[in-house]
């Protein structure tokens, strides 16, 4: 090998090197946004997705400093946050009545920013922190193509963010934290309006009557097909003699959830009395109706629910099913509600009385 062969050898082997170093670090870094991403995605409610955000993403990331600052025009997400008690605690939460204080900072697109922290940034973005901050990264936060908020981390380090650095990591990051924020301000906003059950999480009777005029208004105006189960836990009330309400609690807690994996997004599903759910299932002809409900009896069926002493408890339920038929056409929706919870619910005595841990059909004339 001549000289000029050797050297270039040892430059390859060097470019190959950091190449492989680069692609090791890119890795490493993937993983580590992967697992701040679930942790996001996993955090149970508002309050532990703003600890998240200002407390473990923060330490996580090194980061000096992180805030987040919301378009609130009707003070809605404050009165959420006042009524949870979390408005005084997280000076990083900022709120805009509207989006003219930011709408300079993205001027053509909504796209990450990143660069130099001036001081008007300072004062907008960061108000309350005390290290001066001399480089930030902005993300401004999306939904349904309307600007939000933005998310905002700042550093010390001039060299931290730098303007042309790729973004795409972050990006995504502060794409899941728009989705996770609004997911839990309208899970509270519900709860605020008393349409949700607070024992199970999932809706009370009271959304489900509305939702059921609604829906079956828009059946009989588009002629499409909708279902209705009702679903009652067999030999309930031994839970609660045997071990106690607490079980009892927990039996249901568990039920709804086992329930809500089985339907999809668009259906509903409410807790409908003491151990007694309803759900509607969005254009679902009688087959496919008659199919769900004997994918939830199942899934109920065969799971056990282990207490800490790991006693295992089996829990049945059964369930009657009807669907909104083409005579129910002539029928004004208010009728067609009464008659489509009353047919389901003949169904569900028929499933009882047939000995229960079943799915019955309603038929008319018998
Ligand atoms: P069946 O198979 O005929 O449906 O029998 P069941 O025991 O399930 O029905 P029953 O109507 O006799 O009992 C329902 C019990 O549910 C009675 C009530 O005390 C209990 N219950 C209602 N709401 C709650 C609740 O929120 N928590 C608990 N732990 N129990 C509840
Ligand atoms: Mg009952
Ligand atoms: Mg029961």
């Amino acid at each position: 090998m001549s000289t000029n062969e050797a050297s270039d050898n040892t430059k390859l082997r060097r470019q190959l090197k950091a190449y492989v170093s680069q692609a090791q670090q890119n890795e490493q870094k993937l993983v580590r946004f992967q697992e701040q991403e679930l942790q996001f995605i996993s955090a149970n409610g508002l309050a532990e997705l703003i600890n998240t955000l200002f407390y473990d993403y923060r330490r996580n990331f090194a980061l000096d400093a992180v805030t987040l600052l919301l378009i609130d025009p009707e003070f809605e997400i404050r009165r959420i946050l006042e009524n949870l008690g979390l408005h005084d605690e997280h000076p990083e939460l900022l709120f805009c009545d509207d989006t003219s204080p930011i709408m300079h900072l993205f001027p053509k697109e909504p796209l990450a920013r990143l660069g130099k922290c001036d001081e008007e940034s300072m004062q907008l973005l960061f108000p309350n922190d005390k290290n001066p901050l001399t480089s930030m990264a902005l993300f401004p936060l999306v939904r349904n193509r309307q600007l939000i908020g933005c998310l905002n981390i700042g550093s010390v380090q001039q060299e931290r963010f730098i303007q042309g650095s790729a973004t795409d990591f972050l990006e995504r990051l502060a794409a899941i934290v728009a989705v996770c924020f609004e997911n839990a301000f309208n899970h509270e906003r519900l709860k605020l309006l008393g349409l949700l059950d607070p024992l199970t999480g999932i809706h009370n009777r009271r959304y489900f009557d509305e939702r059921l005029d609604e829906e079956i208004s828009r059946s009989l105006r588009q002629n499409r097909a909708l279902s209705c189960l009702f679903l009652d836990i067999d030999h309930f009330k031994q839970f609660n003699d045997i071990y106690g309400h607490h079980i009892g609690d927990l039996v249901l807690q568990e039920v709804a959830r086992l329930i809500k994996i089985q339907m999809r997004q668009s259906d509903v599903l409410a807790r409908f009395g003491g151990e007694e759910f309803a759900v509607l299932l969005i254009q679902t002809d009688q087959n496919l109706a008659t199919e769900i409900a004997e994918r939830i009896r199942h899934q109920i069926d065969s799971h056990k629910i282990t207490l800490g002493n790991s006693t295992n408890l089996s829990v049945t339920i059964s369930i009657g099913c009807t669907t909104l038929d083409n005579h129910d056409g002539t029928l004004i929706a208010a009728d067609a509600s009464r008659q489509l919870l009353m047919r389901a619910d003949e169904a569900l005595y028929r499933s009882k009385q047939q000995g229960r841990n079943q799915v019955n059909f309603f038929k008319f004339g018998t």
